[in-house]
């Protein structure tokens, strides 16, 4: 292994940035050769692709989004799409790639691999989906995006006695309003994961409103419903008056905190080092609070696990 290089993919995480940071420098470290793709695979089959230095990387460790940029591709899921991007990296003489996103992302780069292609995946993304590691890139960033907007929300929810219901992202996994419902007090968190029970949801708001609790706050994660049909659900079944708050985009943005900026820079190097080590079609994650790196194919075999004990907690607690 000579040359290596790296690039971003599907959704943008904070903390990529940190991460393509990390391969740039470890690889220069260890004394290889490393290029940048831009505009994800899409970049690689139009051989987007540029050797980096040192400097290449400097002063983007704090910034969110991707610097590579990112890019969703058709092409690259055509074999003939996937050929042209192996024809790319043959051309500029690169023996491996480190590919940072999430599980659509990492399911190119096993495609990449058995067309012989060593490829190393670190997992970037604010749903915090991936099979296999506890935390992916970018998803503290976004908690704390969440956890922020929820407390500025209960100012308001607690001063005019209002019920919220905020919608957080979260099409297939529920991990974001989970741990935001946990750290930020909800009252209810809806999951894609879990059946809801509009006649529990109503009961909880009611039986919370004779205790004399004044406010509340909802949680609901984008792939359950919209905030604005559990409004009028809500509305409809019990004559319960809601606000509403969609989060939006602004969760995949802003500057990483110190623990994605750390994972990051320790997920990036790792993957370097699999590389070096010669292996292909591996991931890396985290466990027990260890770094690791395990078999690509883990990833697909199995759907997402919710934590069941921590919404049997948020359950508890919301009593
Ligand atoms: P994420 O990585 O955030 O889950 P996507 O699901 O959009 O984002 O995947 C990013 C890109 O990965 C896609 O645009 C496509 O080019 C590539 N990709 C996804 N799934 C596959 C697949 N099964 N085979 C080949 N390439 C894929």
């Amino acid at each position: 292994m000579k040359k290596i290089a790296v690039l971003t993919s599907g959704g943008d995480a904070p903390g990529m940035n940190a991460a393509v940071r990390s391969v740039v420098r470890k690889a220069l470290y260890e004394g290889l050769e490393v290029a940048g793709v831009f505009n994800g695979y899409q970049g690689l089959i139009d051989g987007k692709i540029e050797l980096f230095q040192l400097g290449s990387v400097g002063d983007i460790i704090h910034r969110g989004g991707t610097v590579l940029r990112s890019a969703r591709s058709a092409e690259f899921r055509t074999l003939e799409g996937r050929q042209k991007a192996v024809k790319q990296l043959t051309l500029n003489g690169i023996d491996g790639l480190v590919i940072i996103g999430g599980d659509g992302s990492f399911r190119g780069a096993h495609e990449l691999t058995t067309l012989g292609i060593p490829c190393v995946c670190v997992p970037a993304t604010i749903d915090n989906d991936i099979n296999g590691t506890e935390f992916t890139i970018g998803f503290d960033t976004a908690l704390n995006t969440v956890i922020e907007a929820i407390d500025k929300i209960r100012d308001t929810a607690s001063s005019h006695e209002r019920t919220f219901i905020v919608e957080v992202m979260g099409r297939d996994a529920g991990d974001l309003a989970l741990w935001a419902g946990l750290a930020g007090g909800a009252e209810t968190i809806l999951i894609p994961e879990e059946q809801y029970d509009v006649e529990d949801i109503v009961e909880r708001l009611e039986s919370g409103t004779g205790r004399g609790k004044k406010h509340s706050i909802l949680i609901v994660a984008e792939g359950v419903m919209s905030a604005n049909e559990l409004a009028t659900l809500l509305n409809e079944k019990a004559g319960i008056e809601t606000r509403v708050s969609v989060l939006g985009h602004i969760q995949r943005g802003g500057s990483p905190s110190a623990r994605d900026r750390v994972i990051a820079s320790e997920f990036g190097a790792r993957a370097v080092e699999v590389l070096m080590a010669g292996r292909g079609g591996v991931a890396i994650g985290m466990q027990n609070h260890q770094v690791v790196d395990y078999d690509l194919e883990q990833v697909f075999q199995t759907e997402h696990q919710l934590d069941a004990a921590k919404y049997k907690l948020s359950k508890e607690l919301s009593i």
